[in-house]
Protein backbone atom coordinates (compact mmCIF):
# COMPACT_ATOMS: atom_id res chain seq x y z
CA UNK A 1 0.00 0.00 0.00
CA UNK A 2 1.42 3.36 -1.24
CA UNK A 3 0.99 6.38 0.42
CA UNK A 4 -2.02 8.38 -0.70
CA UNK A 5 -1.10 11.95 -2.64
CA UNK A 6 -4.92 13.19 -2.54
CA UNK A 7 -7.34 12.34 0.23
CA UNK A 8 -11.03 11.24 -0.92
CA UNK A 9 -13.62 13.08 -0.18
CA UNK A 10 -17.44 13.66 -0.85
CA UNK A 11 -18.14 17.45 -1.48
CA UNK A 12 -21.53 18.88 -0.74
CA UNK A 13 -23.09 20.52 -4.09
CA UNK A 14 -26.66 20.54 -3.44
CA UNK A 15 -27.81 24.01 -4.34
CA UNK A 16 -24.14 25.51 -4.61
CA UNK A 17 -22.67 27.17 -7.43
CA UNK A 18 -20.91 24.33 -9.45
CA UNK A 19 -19.24 26.67 -12.81
CA UNK A 20 -18.26 24.71 -15.72
CA UNK A 21 -15.89 26.68 -17.82
CA UNK A 22 -16.29 25.54 -21.88
CA UNK A 23 -18.58 24.95 -24.41
CA UNK A 24 -17.96 21.45 -26.15
CA UNK A 25 -18.13 17.96 -25.59
CA UNK A 26 -15.85 17.63 -22.92
CA UNK A 27 -18.20 20.86 -21.02
CA UNK A 28 -21.10 18.67 -21.59
CA UNK A 29 -19.61 15.38 -20.46
CA UNK A 30 -19.19 17.48 -17.06
CA UNK A 31 -22.55 18.71 -17.06
CA UNK A 32 -24.47 15.84 -17.45
CA UNK A 33 -22.50 14.34 -14.18
CA UNK A 34 -23.03 17.09 -12.19
CA UNK A 35 -26.35 17.27 -13.10
CA UNK A 36 -27.07 13.87 -11.51
CA UNK A 37 -26.53 16.36 -8.30
CA UNK A 38 -28.82 18.97 -7.35
CA UNK A 39 -25.81 21.57 -7.78
CA UNK A 40 -26.70 24.74 -9.12
CA UNK A 41 -24.65 24.40 -12.44
CA UNK A 42 -22.84 27.25 -14.36
CA UNK A 43 -21.10 26.70 -17.64
CA UNK A 44 -19.44 29.70 -19.30
CA UNK A 45 -17.56 29.87 -22.55
CA UNK A 46 -17.58 32.55 -25.83
CA UNK A 47 -17.55 29.35 -28.14
CA UNK A 48 -20.75 27.61 -27.04
CA UNK A 49 -20.38 24.75 -29.54
CA UNK A 50 -23.06 22.13 -28.11
CA UNK A 51 -26.30 22.31 -26.85
CA UNK A 52 -26.97 22.20 -23.12
CA UNK A 53 -31.18 22.49 -23.36
CA UNK A 54 -31.53 19.11 -21.57
CA UNK A 55 -29.93 20.05 -18.73
CA UNK A 56 -31.28 22.63 -15.67
CA UNK A 57 -27.92 25.28 -16.37
CA UNK A 58 -27.96 28.58 -18.41
CA UNK A 59 -24.74 29.16 -20.62
CA UNK A 60 -23.63 32.19 -20.75
CA UNK A 61 -22.27 32.69 -24.16
CA UNK A 62 -18.91 34.76 -23.01
CA UNK A 63 -15.53 34.47 -21.88
CA UNK A 64 -15.90 33.75 -17.80
CA UNK A 65 -15.18 36.77 -15.62
CA UNK A 66 -14.18 37.02 -11.96
CA UNK A 67 -17.82 37.30 -10.52
CA UNK A 68 -18.59 34.03 -11.90
CA UNK A 69 -16.32 32.25 -9.41
CA UNK A 70 -18.18 34.33 -6.55
CA UNK A 71 -19.35 31.38 -4.39
CA UNK A 72 -18.56 28.85 -6.51
CA UNK A 73 -17.74 25.19 -4.54
CA UNK A 74 -16.04 23.71 -7.70
CA UNK A 75 -14.94 24.77 -11.02
CA UNK A 76 -14.38 22.42 -13.86
CA UNK A 77 -11.99 23.67 -16.93
CA UNK A 78 -13.06 21.72 -19.85
CA UNK A 79 -11.18 23.74 -22.63
CA UNK A 80 -7.83 24.91 -21.30
CA UNK A 81 -7.08 27.46 -24.54
CA UNK A 82 -6.38 31.24 -23.28
CA UNK A 83 -10.06 31.38 -21.72
CA UNK A 84 -9.62 28.14 -19.76
CA UNK A 85 -6.10 29.17 -18.82
CA UNK A 86 -7.54 32.48 -17.47
CA UNK A 87 -10.40 31.08 -15.92
CA UNK A 88 -7.77 28.64 -13.74
CA UNK A 89 -6.19 32.16 -13.01
CA UNK A 90 -9.25 33.28 -11.32
CA UNK A 91 -10.51 29.97 -9.72
CA UNK A 92 -6.90 30.06 -7.85
CA UNK A 93 -6.98 33.98 -7.04
CA UNK A 94 -10.74 33.04 -5.47
CA UNK A 95 -9.32 30.15 -3.81
CA UNK A 96 -11.77 27.37 -5.57
CA UNK A 97 -10.71 24.08 -6.37
CA UNK A 98 -10.34 23.61 -9.87
CA UNK A 99 -10.17 20.09 -12.41
CA UNK A 100 -8.65 20.94 -15.55
CA UNK A 101 -10.06 18.14 -17.77
CA UNK A 102 -7.16 15.69 -19.17
CA UNK A 103 -4.55 17.88 -17.31
CA UNK A 104 -4.01 16.13 -14.06
CA UNK A 105 -1.08 18.15 -13.24
CA UNK A 106 -2.99 21.54 -13.41
CA UNK A 107 -6.20 19.89 -11.05
CA UNK A 108 -6.42 20.41 -7.51
CA UNK A 109 -9.00 17.29 -7.18
CA UNK A 110 -10.23 14.79 -9.42
CA UNK A 111 -13.53 13.71 -10.43
CA UNK A 112 -13.30 9.74 -9.86
CA UNK A 113 -15.29 6.91 -11.75
CA UNK A 114 -18.59 6.89 -9.97
CA UNK A 115 -20.79 4.05 -9.01
CA UNK A 116 -24.26 5.43 -8.34
CA UNK A 117 -26.50 3.85 -6.33
CA UNK A 118 -27.28 6.63 -4.69
CA UNK A 119 -26.89 7.56 -1.52
CA UNK A 120 -24.78 4.67 -1.77
CA UNK A 121 -21.72 6.04 -3.76
CA UNK A 122 -18.58 4.75 -4.91
CA UNK A 123 -15.71 5.79 -6.15
CA UNK A 124 -12.55 4.73 -8.01
CA UNK A 125 -9.85 7.26 -8.53
CA UNK A 126 -6.43 6.21 -9.85
CA UNK A 127 -5.44 9.82 -8.76
CA UNK A 128 -5.60 10.73 -12.49
CA UNK A 129 -2.78 8.10 -13.52
CA UNK A 130 -4.73 5.22 -15.47
CA UNK A 131 -8.40 6.43 -15.98
CA UNK A 132 -9.08 3.03 -18.17
CA UNK A 133 -8.15 1.08 -15.05
CA UNK A 134 -10.76 2.88 -12.91
CA UNK A 135 -13.42 2.84 -15.63
CA UNK A 136 -12.98 -0.95 -16.18
CA UNK A 137 -13.14 -1.63 -12.47
CA UNK A 138 -16.30 0.09 -12.02
CA UNK A 139 -17.82 -1.34 -14.89
CA UNK A 140 -17.16 -5.11 -12.69
CA UNK A 141 -18.21 -3.19 -9.21
CA UNK A 142 -21.74 -2.22 -11.66
CA UNK A 143 -22.33 -5.76 -12.77
CA UNK A 144 -21.54 -6.83 -8.60
CA UNK A 145 -24.29 -4.59 -7.28
CA UNK A 146 -27.99 -4.81 -8.08
CA UNK A 147 -29.67 -1.35 -9.72
CA UNK A 148 -31.93 -1.29 -6.62
CA UNK A 149 -29.58 -1.28 -3.92
CA UNK A 150 -29.24 2.63 -3.19
CA UNK A 151 -33.00 2.53 -2.56
CA UNK A 152 -32.63 -0.43 -0.65
CA UNK A 153 -29.71 1.42 1.29
CA UNK A 154 -31.88 4.45 1.96
CA UNK A 155 -35.13 2.24 3.42
CA UNK A 156 -32.32 0.41 5.86
CA UNK A 157 -32.01 3.86 6.71
CA UNK A 158 -34.92 4.20 7.84
CA UNK A 159 -35.65 1.16 9.13
CA UNK A 160 -32.78 1.42 11.78
CA UNK A 161 -35.25 2.30 14.70
CA UNK A 162 -37.69 -0.49 14.24
CA UNK A 163 -34.86 -2.79 13.71
CA UNK A 164 -33.30 -1.98 17.18
CA UNK A 165 -36.82 -2.56 18.64
CA UNK A 166 -37.50 -5.41 16.95
CA UNK A 167 -34.70 -7.17 16.97
CA UNK A 168 -32.13 -8.07 19.72
CA UNK A 169 -29.60 -10.26 18.60
CA UNK A 170 -27.03 -8.83 16.85
CA UNK A 171 -26.37 -11.62 14.16
CA UNK A 172 -29.69 -11.41 13.59
CA UNK A 173 -29.49 -7.92 12.59
CA UNK A 174 -26.83 -7.96 10.42
CA UNK A 175 -28.32 -10.91 8.50
CA UNK A 176 -31.71 -8.83 8.26
CA UNK A 177 -29.73 -5.76 6.63
CA UNK A 178 -27.76 -8.57 4.37
CA UNK A 179 -30.96 -9.86 3.11
CA UNK A 180 -32.43 -6.36 2.99
CA UNK A 181 -30.03 -4.86 0.86
CA UNK A 182 -29.42 -7.71 -1.83
CA UNK A 183 -32.84 -8.40 -2.35
CA UNK A 184 -33.65 -8.79 -5.69
CA UNK A 185 -36.93 -8.70 -5.18
CA UNK A 186 -37.70 -5.72 -2.31
CA UNK A 187 -38.82 -2.71 -3.90
CA UNK A 188 -40.40 -0.67 -1.14
CA UNK A 189 -41.35 0.24 2.48
CA UNK A 190 -43.87 -2.65 2.74
CA UNK A 191 -42.09 -5.39 1.36
CA UNK A 192 -39.07 -4.17 3.33
CA UNK A 193 -41.33 -3.85 6.51
CA UNK A 194 -42.41 -8.06 5.67
CA UNK A 195 -39.41 -8.75 5.50
CA UNK A 196 -38.01 -7.10 8.90
CA UNK A 197 -40.89 -8.77 10.71
CA UNK A 198 -39.93 -12.62 9.27
CA UNK A 199 -36.56 -11.80 10.30
CA UNK A 200 -37.67 -10.36 13.72
CA UNK A 201 -40.48 -13.34 13.72
CA UNK A 202 -37.70 -16.11 12.66
CA UNK A 203 -35.13 -14.28 15.14
CA UNK A 204 -32.79 -17.35 14.48
CA UNK A 205 -34.07 -19.43 11.98
CA UNK A 206 -31.74 -20.92 9.47
CA UNK A 207 -32.35 -21.43 5.22
CA UNK A 208 -30.80 -23.30 2.79
CA UNK A 209 -29.43 -22.01 -0.69
CA UNK A 210 -29.22 -24.61 -3.24
CA UNK A 211 -26.46 -23.38 -5.30
CA UNK A 212 -25.75 -24.60 -8.83
CA UNK A 213 -21.58 -23.85 -9.26
CA UNK A 214 -21.25 -24.45 -13.31
CA UNK A 215 -18.64 -27.12 -14.34
CA UNK A 216 -15.72 -26.06 -12.08
CA UNK A 217 -14.30 -22.54 -13.41
CA UNK A 218 -14.76 -19.98 -11.11
CA UNK A 219 -15.82 -17.58 -13.85
CA UNK A 220 -18.82 -19.61 -14.78
CA UNK A 221 -20.30 -19.51 -11.33
CA UNK A 222 -23.26 -16.75 -11.38
CA UNK A 223 -23.19 -13.20 -9.63
CA UNK A 224 -25.99 -14.37 -7.51
CA UNK A 225 -24.40 -17.95 -6.68
CA UNK A 226 -20.98 -15.82 -5.56
CA UNK A 227 -23.10 -12.97 -3.27
CA UNK A 228 -24.64 -16.21 -1.43
CA UNK A 229 -21.53 -18.05 -1.14
CA UNK A 230 -20.64 -14.66 0.58
CA UNK A 231 -23.10 -14.32 3.24
CA UNK A 232 -23.20 -18.38 3.88
CA UNK A 233 -22.46 -19.98 7.44
CA UNK A 234 -21.84 -23.14 6.35
CA UNK A 235 -20.87 -24.81 2.91
CA UNK A 236 -22.13 -27.62 1.99
CA UNK A 237 -20.38 -28.79 -1.23
CA UNK A 238 -20.27 -31.78 -3.08
CA UNK A 239 -16.70 -33.93 -4.78
CA UNK A 240 -17.30 -32.08 -8.04
CA UNK A 241 -17.20 -28.66 -7.29
CA UNK A 242 -13.58 -27.79 -7.24
CA UNK A 243 -11.53 -26.32 -4.62
CA UNK A 244 -11.19 -22.78 -6.03
CA UNK A 245 -14.88 -22.86 -5.85
CA UNK A 246 -15.66 -23.59 -2.70
CA UNK A 247 -12.69 -21.15 -1.60
CA UNK A 248 -14.98 -18.54 -2.91
CA UNK A 249 -17.45 -18.65 0.14
CA UNK A 250 -17.13 -16.54 2.99
CA UNK A 251 -13.53 -16.94 4.44
CA UNK A 252 -14.86 -17.60 7.57
CA UNK A 253 -17.61 -20.18 6.40
CA UNK A 254 -17.69 -23.64 7.81
CA UNK A 255 -16.88 -26.39 5.08
CA UNK A 256 -18.37 -29.61 5.08
CA UNK A 257 -17.42 -32.07 1.95
CA UNK A 258 -20.15 -34.31 1.25
CA UNK A 259 -18.32 -35.57 -1.52
CA UNK A 260 -19.93 -38.24 -3.56
CA UNK A 261 -17.00 -39.62 -6.29
CA UNK A 262 -18.45 -42.73 -8.02
CA UNK A 263 -18.00 -45.78 -5.59
CA UNK A 264 -17.43 -43.77 -2.42
CA UNK A 265 -20.37 -42.21 -0.86
CA UNK A 266 -18.75 -39.98 2.26
CA UNK A 267 -22.79 -39.32 3.21
CA UNK A 268 -25.22 -40.84 2.07
CA UNK A 269 -27.91 -38.36 0.33
CA UNK A 270 -30.23 -39.44 3.44
CA UNK A 271 -27.46 -38.13 5.80
CA UNK A 272 -27.08 -35.18 3.34
CA UNK A 273 -30.90 -34.23 4.06
CA UNK A 274 -30.31 -34.82 7.80
CA UNK A 275 -27.26 -32.49 7.82
CA UNK A 276 -29.23 -29.47 5.88
CA UNK A 277 -32.32 -29.90 7.76
CA UNK A 278 -30.37 -29.74 10.84
CA UNK A 279 -27.73 -26.51 9.93
CA UNK A 280 -30.55 -24.89 9.09
CA UNK A 281 -32.21 -25.51 12.19
CA UNK A 282 -29.74 -24.17 14.18
CA UNK A 283 -30.53 -20.91 12.54
CA UNK A 284 -27.65 -21.28 10.03
CA UNK A 285 -27.62 -20.10 6.32
CA UNK A 286 -26.46 -22.70 4.45
CA UNK A 287 -25.16 -22.84 1.18
CA UNK A 288 -25.83 -26.32 -0.60
CA UNK A 289 -23.17 -26.04 -3.64
CA UNK A 290 -23.11 -28.64 -6.15
CA UNK A 291 -21.77 -28.86 -9.72
CA UNK A 292 -23.43 -27.99 -12.54
CA UNK A 293 -26.78 -26.95 -12.14
CA UNK A 294 -28.76 -27.84 -8.66
CA UNK A 295 -31.72 -29.86 -11.13
CA UNK A 296 -29.51 -31.52 -13.46
CA UNK A 297 -29.10 -34.78 -12.29
CA UNK A 298 -28.10 -32.68 -8.85
CA UNK A 299 -30.57 -34.90 -6.36
CA UNK A 300 -31.89 -31.79 -5.59
CA UNK A 301 -35.23 -33.13 -5.49
CA UNK A 302 -34.67 -35.35 -2.39
CA UNK A 303 -33.27 -32.16 -0.96
CA UNK A 304 -36.42 -30.17 -1.72
CA UNK A 305 -38.55 -32.50 -0.10
CA UNK A 306 -36.81 -32.70 3.44
CA UNK A 307 -36.62 -28.80 3.60
CA UNK A 308 -40.02 -28.53 2.39
CA UNK A 309 -41.24 -31.19 4.81
CA UNK A 310 -39.41 -29.68 7.84
CA UNK A 311 -40.91 -25.99 7.10
CA UNK A 312 -36.92 -24.58 6.31
CA UNK A 313 -37.06 -21.86 3.58
CA UNK A 314 -34.59 -22.71 0.64
CA UNK A 315 -33.69 -20.78 -2.65
CA UNK A 316 -32.55 -22.26 -6.20
CA UNK A 317 -29.77 -20.61 -8.44
CA UNK A 318 -29.36 -22.08 -11.20
CA UNK A 319 -25.87 -22.92 -12.71
CA UNK A 320 -24.12 -23.87 -16.30
CA UNK A 321 -24.83 -27.43 -16.56
CA UNK A 322 -22.05 -29.86 -17.93
CA UNK A 323 -23.73 -30.30 -20.87
CA UNK A 324 -23.79 -26.92 -21.65
CA UNK A 325 -20.15 -25.74 -20.83
CA UNK A 326 -19.46 -29.04 -23.36
CA UNK A 327 -21.10 -27.40 -25.84
CA UNK A 328 -19.80 -24.34 -25.56
CA UNK A 329 -16.20 -25.77 -25.28
CA UNK A 330 -16.67 -27.22 -28.46
CA UNK A 331 -18.84 -25.01 -30.21
CA UNK A 332 -21.45 -27.19 -30.89
CA UNK A 333 -24.72 -26.40 -31.16
CA UNK A 334 -27.50 -28.66 -29.34
CA UNK A 335 -30.13 -27.31 -31.20
CA UNK A 336 -29.79 -26.48 -34.80
CA UNK A 337 -32.08 -25.85 -37.69
CA UNK A 338 -33.52 -28.63 -39.63
CA UNK A 339 -30.69 -30.89 -37.94
CA UNK A 340 -31.83 -30.99 -34.33
CA UNK A 341 -35.01 -29.67 -32.60
CA UNK A 342 -34.24 -30.71 -29.08
CA UNK A 343 -31.82 -32.06 -26.67
CA UNK A 344 -32.24 -35.01 -23.86
CA UNK A 345 -30.24 -34.28 -20.70
CA UNK A 346 -30.03 -38.11 -19.71
CA UNK A 347 -27.97 -40.44 -17.64
CA UNK A 348 -26.23 -43.14 -18.75
CA UNK A 349 -25.33 -44.53 -15.60
CA UNK A 350 -28.68 -46.96 -14.25
CA UNK A 351 -30.33 -46.71 -17.86
CA UNK A 352 -32.63 -49.52 -18.31
CA UNK A 353 -32.98 -51.02 -21.84
CA UNK A 354 -36.44 -49.46 -21.93
CA UNK A 355 -34.88 -45.94 -21.45
CA UNK A 356 -31.78 -46.49 -24.45
CA UNK A 357 -34.51 -47.64 -26.65
CA UNK A 358 -36.41 -44.42 -26.12
CA UNK A 359 -32.92 -42.31 -26.53
CA UNK A 360 -32.32 -44.05 -29.75
CA UNK A 361 -35.21 -43.23 -31.31
CA UNK A 362 -35.45 -39.82 -29.73
CA UNK A 363 -31.81 -39.58 -31.47
CA UNK A 364 -33.23 -40.73 -34.34
CA UNK A 365 -35.42 -38.45 -34.73
CA UNK A 366 -33.28 -35.94 -34.95
CA UNK A 367 -32.61 -34.91 -30.76
CA UNK A 368 -29.30 -34.20 -29.17
CA UNK A 369 -28.53 -36.22 -26.24
CA UNK A 370 -26.33 -34.92 -23.79
CA UNK A 371 -25.51 -38.44 -21.50
CA UNK A 372 -24.16 -37.76 -18.04
CA UNK A 373 -22.35 -40.32 -15.64
CA UNK A 374 -21.42 -42.67 -18.82
CA UNK A 375 -17.71 -42.26 -19.07
CA UNK A 376 -17.35 -45.86 -17.46
CA UNK A 377 -20.28 -47.71 -19.64
CA UNK A 378 -19.55 -45.77 -23.02
CA UNK A 379 -18.64 -48.50 -25.40
CA UNK A 380 -21.37 -50.19 -24.11
CA UNK A 381 -23.69 -47.79 -23.52
CA UNK A 382 -23.30 -46.77 -27.52
CA UNK A 383 -23.65 -50.77 -28.65
CA UNK A 384 -27.01 -50.84 -27.29
CA UNK A 385 -28.03 -47.17 -28.64
CA UNK A 386 -27.26 -48.78 -31.65
CA UNK A 387 -28.87 -52.00 -31.12
CA UNK A 388 -31.77 -49.73 -30.60
CA UNK A 389 -31.58 -48.70 -34.09
CA UNK A 390 -29.22 -45.90 -34.07
CA UNK A 391 -27.08 -45.85 -36.98
CA UNK A 392 -23.36 -46.33 -36.17
CA UNK A 393 -22.28 -43.17 -38.18
CA UNK A 394 -24.17 -41.00 -36.01
CA UNK A 395 -21.48 -37.96 -34.78
CA UNK A 396 -20.28 -38.19 -30.87
CA UNK A 397 -18.42 -36.05 -29.14
CA UNK A 398 -17.68 -36.68 -25.47
CA UNK A 399 -16.12 -33.40 -22.90
CA UNK A 400 -13.58 -34.59 -20.26
CA UNK A 401 -13.67 -31.82 -17.58
CA UNK A 402 -15.97 -29.58 -19.40
CA UNK A 403 -15.86 -25.64 -18.66
CA UNK A 404 -12.47 -25.95 -17.31
CA UNK A 405 -8.81 -25.33 -18.20
CA UNK A 406 -8.00 -28.97 -18.98
CA UNK A 407 -10.89 -29.93 -20.44
CA UNK A 408 -10.38 -32.78 -22.95
CA UNK A 409 -12.18 -33.64 -26.06
CA UNK A 410 -12.41 -36.48 -28.23
CA UNK A 411 -15.06 -37.06 -31.47
CA UNK A 412 -16.04 -39.70 -33.69
CA UNK A 413 -19.20 -42.15 -34.13
CA UNK A 414 -20.97 -43.88 -32.20
CA UNK A 415 -19.55 -47.32 -33.68
CA UNK A 416 -16.54 -46.18 -33.09
CA UNK A 417 -17.33 -45.55 -28.97
CA UNK A 418 -18.89 -49.08 -29.17
CA UNK A 419 -15.87 -50.56 -30.70
CA UNK A 420 -14.16 -50.42 -27.04
CA UNK A 421 -12.71 -47.60 -26.56
CA UNK A 422 -12.64 -47.28 -23.06
CA UNK A 423 -9.57 -45.01 -21.30
CA UNK A 424 -10.77 -41.47 -21.02
CA UNK A 425 -8.53 -38.56 -19.56
CA UNK A 426 -9.16 -38.23 -15.56
CA UNK A 427 -12.53 -36.36 -14.76
CA UNK A 428 -15.97 -36.15 -15.44
CA UNK A 429 -17.45 -36.21 -18.99
CA UNK A 430 -20.19 -35.69 -20.64
CA UNK A 431 -21.28 -37.37 -24.03
CA UNK A 432 -22.55 -35.59 -26.79
CA UNK A 433 -24.38 -38.03 -29.61
CA UNK A 434 -26.55 -36.59 -32.70
CA UNK A 435 -26.04 -34.55 -36.12
CA UNK A 436 -25.69 -31.52 -34.50
CA UNK A 437 -22.15 -32.52 -32.82
CA UNK A 438 -20.51 -32.55 -36.05
CA UNK A 439 -21.40 -29.08 -37.02
CA UNK A 440 -19.04 -27.96 -33.89
CA UNK A 441 -15.64 -27.20 -33.70
CA UNK A 442 -13.47 -30.52 -32.37
CA UNK A 443 -10.32 -29.30 -33.97
CA UNK A 444 -8.13 -29.74 -30.90
CA UNK A 445 -10.37 -33.28 -30.12
CA UNK A 446 -8.54 -36.50 -30.28
CA UNK A 447 -10.07 -38.93 -32.35
CA UNK A 448 -12.62 -41.61 -30.10
CA UNK A 449 -11.17 -44.85 -31.99
CA UNK A 450 -7.62 -43.50 -30.43
CA UNK A 451 -8.31 -43.11 -26.99
CA UNK A 452 -7.31 -46.72 -26.25
CA UNK A 453 -3.67 -46.44 -28.03
CA UNK A 454 -2.73 -42.69 -26.66
CA UNK A 455 -3.07 -44.08 -23.03
CA UNK A 456 -1.54 -47.25 -24.01
N1 LIG B 1 -25.56 -31.21 -11.63
C1 LIG B 1 -24.47 -31.53 -12.52
C2 LIG B 1 -24.42 -32.99 -12.86
C3 LIG B 1 -24.02 -33.84 -11.70
S1 LIG B 1 -23.98 -35.55 -12.07
C4 LIG B 1 -24.59 -30.68 -13.78
O1 LIG B 1 -25.62 -30.02 -13.98
O2 LIG B 1 -23.63 -30.62 -14.54
C5 LIG B 1 -22.30 -35.82 -12.40
C6 LIG B 1 -22.04 -35.95 -13.87
O3 LIG B 1 -22.07 -34.67 -14.46
C7 LIG B 1 -20.69 -36.49 -14.23
O4 LIG B 1 -20.71 -37.90 -14.22
C8 LIG B 1 -20.51 -35.98 -15.63
O5 LIG B 1 -21.24 -36.73 -16.54
C9 LIG B 1 -21.16 -34.63 -15.51
N2 LIG B 1 -20.21 -33.53 -15.26
C10 LIG B 1 -20.14 -32.75 -14.17
N3 LIG B 1 -19.18 -31.83 -14.31
C11 LIG B 1 -18.64 -32.03 -15.52
C12 LIG B 1 -17.61 -31.38 -16.25
N4 LIG B 1 -16.93 -30.32 -15.78
N5 LIG B 1 -17.30 -31.86 -17.49
C13 LIG B 1 -17.98 -32.90 -18.00
N6 LIG B 1 -18.95 -33.53 -17.34
C14 LIG B 1 -19.29 -33.11 -16.12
Amino acid sequence: MGELTTFPVSVKVAGRKVLVVGGGDEALAKVRLLAKTRADIHVASSAMDVDFSEFAVTPVSRAPVPCDFLGAALVFIADYGPEGRAAERMARAAGIPCNVVDRPSRCDFYTPSIVDRAPLTIAISSEGASPVLARLIRARIEAMLPPALGKLASLAGSLRHKVEALIQDGATRRRFYEALVTSPVIADATGAEALLLRHAAAEAKGEVWLIGAGPGAEDLLTLRAQRLLQEADVIVHDQLVPAAVVEMGRRDAERIPVGKTKGHHSFSQAQINTLLVRLAGEGKRVARLKSGDPMVFGRAGEEIAALRKAGIPYTIVPGVTAALAAAADTASPLTLRKVSSGVVFATAHGADDEALRHWASLAGSGLSLALYMGKSIAAETAARLMAHGLPGATPVGIVVNAGRADRKASLGTLSGLASGAGQFPQGPAVILVGDAVAAGDWADALPIDQLQQRVA
